[in-house]
């Protein structure tokens, strides 16, 4: 009989462990170490098992020292039984004599300094390197190593194991320990998703083997089969998770379908005073094609500043008009709403369309005149920023919502939107999205991308212009603006508070500038501490030519369209981030002139000179892109967990873009076939979307 007592000494060994059990709960972890682990991100098992090692240590079975022969690589064990660290020498080594029962070899490590302290007289180290002959001695150099523990000196321990991510309070070898019971019990852990065929055809491995081998491979090509499992696996439900937020707003939610025809089509296209694109004209047949439908449009339009986006999304506008639905066209600062405004004014001088521009500055009775005007549908087009637009706009009949992100692209905007009604909704962003992100970030939105600007744009040509080259770059300058072309000249600060800084500011340098290079022109000054009005006259007056050269911070990324600007100086240009100078830079070639970009930089850093080569070489903002994406990192482009998925632990979208491709077309065909996940054949695929995505994708009502 057992007693109670029996079960005490039983201990956890004893405890059946499940995938949610806490891993306190494991042998080796008690309330110190699982604090350790929940700064991991490891609370229950299940967690344990997704900690992956970041490396793995394979080693030969280790041979004894009378079988080491010079010219191989071997891997030995011994004891420590001399050792000296000798600094005078020209590079001072670290030198130890190991042993076992069959002899003695030197071992040396260069530089080794920092090992004197950490490999004692009398250790058990076990050594893998190469070894050669050395006055007429065997000898091993710079070899990797193990401190074997007194307890335990057997080095199968190591072999074939992984390298976890440690801390200061627990290694990579307790991990190792702690997690072993884990993955002997890995049957009742981890849960098969597909069928046997399926993984036959994809050349998977199944689950629970690669669960076992990331962990503890017996070889280098088992971890890259267990790698290629799991990370099929991550990818699979983060598309999945897409695809069937897809099929819910595709599904469930109710808009009004606009209909269009050919003379609703030639009535819109009149209002432009020049022919369409052949991009702007696929694009718009993609969205016509969406907004035709009774299920509300979710697209995003890519498209580089200036290759004609406004254009097309007024034309999505007209349509939605033509329907007797109203249109909210929103920016996310009040300089862009106005920007928008003014283009749309252009177009529609004449026409019946009822539109506003809502800006902070409309108080009173005279906003609360235009919001009641709104919401019993007498006003058909609505301009204004997105903050404002949501606040406390009511309409009569929201048929369509156009955002334009720019560059910071918002998901939580959309999301805020969608509940007021289901208007259909045309994101518009000048960031060119490379197609990796495109099908992860945003893989439940349609995207439709303007490839080529309008016809008749001069060239860009950009340089790179170091100090010695200043003066003619002023020289050229002066030439172009004496023909009253215009230019920029942009800083990456408003002002210098260290005197000592090397980075030029805006405010010293326009003094410089119109004081002493340019004094015969009109220099102007912009930035974004200036008041709204004061900015606002500034940027009439270089629109108009009064202003000859303006001196600005990145504020002129945004709203500034000026197509006699045909020269842009980069100041610091080593300062800004290769998306940010394509955006700058997208301020001139916007008028038929031939343009000029010079980035001024003497910076002899590796990753700013390979941008400032890129931006030389390139106009093309999505080879812009993903140039950028390579040299950052996903992550600084977009936030995967701004878009409420969880980050990728194993996958990577840019390295394992083939299996994304993959995984997405079969997520895709499963919620196709079974959308609720009812199939008793996806359900433990739909039990661990529901674990990794919880109540972010709205699933939980799946039942
Ligand atoms: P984006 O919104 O992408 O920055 P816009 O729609 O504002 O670009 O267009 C930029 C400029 O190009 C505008 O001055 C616009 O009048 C002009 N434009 C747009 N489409 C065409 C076209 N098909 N042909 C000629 N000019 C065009
Ligand atoms: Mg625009």
């Amino acid at each position: 009989m057992r007693t109670d007592g029996d079960i005490k000494k039983a201990g956890k060994a004893d405890v059946k462990i499940k995938s949610e059990t806490p891993v306190q709960y494991l042998k080796g972890v008690g309330p110190g170490r699982a604090k350790t682990f929940e700064q991991l991100g490891v609370e229950t098992v299940a967690d344990l098992l997704e900690y992956f090692p970041r490396d793995y240590n394979f080693f030969e079975q280790p041979v004894k020292i009378e079988e080491l022969r010079p010219g191989q690589e071997f891997t030995t064990v011994g004891v420590i039984e001399s050792s000296e660290f000798n600094k005078f020498r020209r590079s001072p080594i670290f030198e130890v004599t190991l042993s076992d029962e069959t002899g003695s070899c030197r071992v040396v490590w260069f530089h080794g300094g920092y090992l004197k302290d950490k490999l004692q007289l009398g250790q058990v180290i076990m050594v893998t390197g190469k070894v050669t002959l050395y006055k007429h001695q065997l000898q091993m150099t710079n070899p990797k190593f193990f401190i074997l523990d007194d307890d335990s000196t057997d080095p199968a321990e190591y072999f074939g194991g992984g390298v976890y991510p440690a801390t200061a309070k627990l290694s990579s070898r307790q991990i190792k320990k702690i997690i072993a019971p884990a993955l002997e019990q890995l049957p009742n852990l981890v849960d098969e998703f597909f069928d046997k065929k399926l993984l036959k055809d994809s050349e998977l491995i199944d689950r629970i083997k690669a669960y076992k081998w990331i962990h503890n491979p017996p070889d280098e090509e088992k971890v890259s089969k267990a790698k290629r499992r799991l990370k099929y696996d991550e990818l699979f439900l983060m598309q999945l998770g897409l695809a069937l937020r897809r099929y819910r707003m595709q599904h469930f939610s109710q808009a009004t379908p606009l209909k269009n025809s050919d003379k609703i089509d030639s009535r819109i296209r009149k209002r432009f005073p020049f022919l369409l694109t052949g991009d702007q004209d696929e694009v718009i047949e993609e969205i016509t094609a969406d907004l035709a439908k009774d299920e509300p449009m979710n697209r995003l339009l890519q498209g580089d500043v200036g290759s004609g986006k406004t254009v097309v999304a007024l034309y999505a506008a007209l349509l939605a008009v033509a329907n007797k639905q109203q249109v909210a066209i929103m920016a996310p600062t009040e300089i862009l709403a106005s920007q928008h405004s003014l283009s749309i004014e252009r177009y529609l001088k004449g026409s019946e369309v009822k539109r506003v521009l809502i800006t902070g500055g409309i108080t009173g009775p005279k906003r609360k005149e235009i919001l009641w005007q709104i919401k019993s549908g007498k006003i058909d087009i609505v301009v204004g920023t997105v903050a404002l637009l949501q606040k406390d706009i009511e309409f009569k009949s929201f048929g369509l919502a156009v955002i334009d992100e720019q560059h910071k692209f918002g998901v939580h905007q959309r999301a805020q939107l969608r509940k007021q009604t289901t208007p259909h909704c045309l994101v518009m962003t000048a960031t060119p999205i490379p197609r990796t992100l495109a099908m992860t970030a945003f893989g439940d939105l349609d995207v439709s991308v303007i490839k080529h600007s309008p016809p008749g744009r001069g060239a860009i040509v950009t340089r790179w212009v170091e100090k010695k080259n200043r003066s003619k770059a002023f020289d050229f300058i002066r030439q172009r603006l004496v023909a009253k072309k215009q230019a920029y000249f942009v800083y990456p600060r408003i002002a210098n508070t260290d005197q000592s800084s090397q980075v030029k500011a805006a405010t010293d340098e326009y003094k410089i500038l119109s004081k002493k290079i340019f004094p015969e022109f009109n220099v102007g000054l912009l930035h974004g501490q200036m008041k709204s009005a004061d900015k606002q006259k500034v940027m009439d007056d270089f629109r108009k030519g009064k202003i000859d050269a303006l001196v600005s911070t990145v504020v002129i990324e945004v709203g500034v369209d000026v197509p006699n600007a045909s020269i842009m100086v980069i100041e610091g240009a080593d300062h800004f981030g290769l998306a940010q100078l394509h955006q700058l830079r997208g301020r001139i070639g916007r008028g038929q002139a031939k343009s000029f970009c010079f980035l001024f930089s003497d910076t002899d850093n590796e990753t700013a000179a390979s941008r400032l080569e890129i931006m030389t070489r390139s106009n093309d903002g999505f080879e812009i892109a993903e140039h950028d994406l390579k040299i950052r990192g996903p992550g600084e482009i977009f936030s995967a967990r701004q878009h409420g998925l969880p980050d990728l632990k194993i996958a990577n979208i840019i390295d394992d873009y083939q299996q994304l491709l993959l995984a997405r077309k079969h997520a895709f065909s499963v919620v196709e076939t079974d959308p609720m996940l009812q199939n008793a054949k996806n359900k433990n695929i739909r039990t661990a979307l529901l674990k990794k995505f919880g109540d972010s994708l709205g699933l939980v009502d799946i039942a």
